[in-house]
């Protein structure tokens, strides 16, 4: 039996996720979440200002005998674009790696070229076995489960940490953070590093073998960061970052282009955000993501509500991305509209090593106490954002 609709009095969290609950002032439970992380992830002013000069030093000391003293993820994105601008601003020397899944829009491929240039910063790209990986994508389509991202999702930490770990650099400069990305609904999700899940759809459903898909299993990702000691390091979380601000101030110095909603810059995404979620599993990714923006001070409630009220793909993209995505997944109307009444299934649906990363959420706090560096609040396994 469904349960009666409720909407957070702070945030737009609502009854779409199922899991929610409301204390006695109405108040959700990502927003107390968001408060939590917040106080254990970001800083305030001074101390993050000691804390980035710190942690500065700390790259360019460690880095002093290499060509680059960095790794970044750049996918043409506001987040990634705002990481290669700041850590030249810090005068640090990165490398730029660039996962091309065969669905970058040209505004993405403007804005990775805009801004690498402007910024000289030298750039490696790495390009999926379209045939391999889009049948790992129509796998995912038709597991049936909410969370077709994962391909793309789990090789690209796979790719930062091998090219770190092949050319000696020891921090992996990320653009996760807290304050514009912190809330995601646990069950609209599923954990991309769990390549046991992966291999378990793409057995069932999957008809290329996959050879050449960059995959990581966890005790690679031990071995990067116990061994190497490689540290993944959320530099957002180190500065105040508001999201408007960095897109304008990345509008003015890189000459970067706006493409609309989060993650908009890949037009698979944008179809699995702005369609498949909403239509097949009533998810509407703009709900935690304007609820981030609300609980770190960033919109207004009412502001965020309004922009909830635009539909949740701009209607001139809508019909061109659709013929777009079904031409290039190689698949007939007929047969996208039988996946998308497909009955909805979940992870648990399937053989994964949930039961591990669900103990490795518990134990990342420990973890992160024993082996974090002074100078960083947190460096672990990259997370799950
Ligand atoms: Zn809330």
């Amino acid at each position: 039996m469904s349960r009666p609709y409720q909407i957070c009095t702070r945030c737009i969290m609502d009854t779409s996720d199922p899991e929610i609950v409301f204390d006695h002032n109405g108040v959700c439970n990502h927003c107390r979440a968001y408060e939590k992380r917040a106080q254990n992830e970001l800083f305030n002013k001074k101390e993050s200002e000691i804390k980035l000069n710190s942690l500065v030093s700390e790259i360019k000391r460690n880095g002093k005998n290499n060509e680059y003293d960095c790794v970044i993820g750049v996918s043409g994105g506001v987040d990634s674009t705002m990481v290669a601008y700041l850590v030249k601003q810090l005068g640090l020397r990165p490398l730029a790696v660039h996962v091309d899944n065969g669905w970058n829009s040209e505004l993405a491929v403007h804005n990775i070229e805009a801004t690498l240039k402007k910024l000289s910063i030298d750039l490696e790209t790495v390009v999926l076995d379209w045939e391999e990986f889009s049948d790992l994508q129509i796998a995912f389509l038709y597991s049936s489960v909410p969370n077709i991202e994962i391909p793309t999702d789990h090789t690209l930490p796979s790719i930062l940490f091998r090219t770190a770990s092949k050319k000696g650099i020891k921090y992996i400069i990320s653009g996760s953070n807290v304050a514009s990305e912190a809330i995601m609904p646990s069950n609209w999700v599923y954990d991309s590093r769990d390549l046991r899940f992966i291999k378990t759809i793409h057995k069932q459903y999957g008809t290329v073998p996959l050879t050449n898909y960059p995959s990581c299993p966890i005790p690679r990702y031990f071995y990067y960061v116990f061994i190497k000691g490689i540290k993944y390091v959320p530099i957002l979380n180190y500065v105040s970052y508001n999201k408007n601000e960095a897109k304008a101030l990345i509008q003015r110095e890189l000459n970067w282009r706006d493409y609309g909603g989060k993650h908009f810059e890949s037009i698979f995404t944008r179809f699995f955000q702005g369609y498949f979620l909403p239509e097949k599993f009533n998810m509407d990714k703009r709900r935690p993501h304007l609820s981030t923006l609300i609980c770190s001070g960033q919109m207004t409630r009412d502001e965020a509500l309004s922009e909830l009220q635009k539909p949740s793909y701009p209607t001139e993209l809508f019909q061109s991305d659709y013929d777009f995505f079904l031409k290039k997944m190689k698949l007939t109307p007929e047969k996208f509209d039988e996946i998308m009444k497909m009955p909805v299934r979940r992870y648990r649906d399937y053989s994964s090593n949930a039961f591990f990363f669900m103990g490795l959420k518990r134990l990342i706090p420990l973890v992160k106490y024993v082996v974090k560096p002074k100078s960083l609040k947190h460096s672990t396994l990259p997370n799950n954002n």
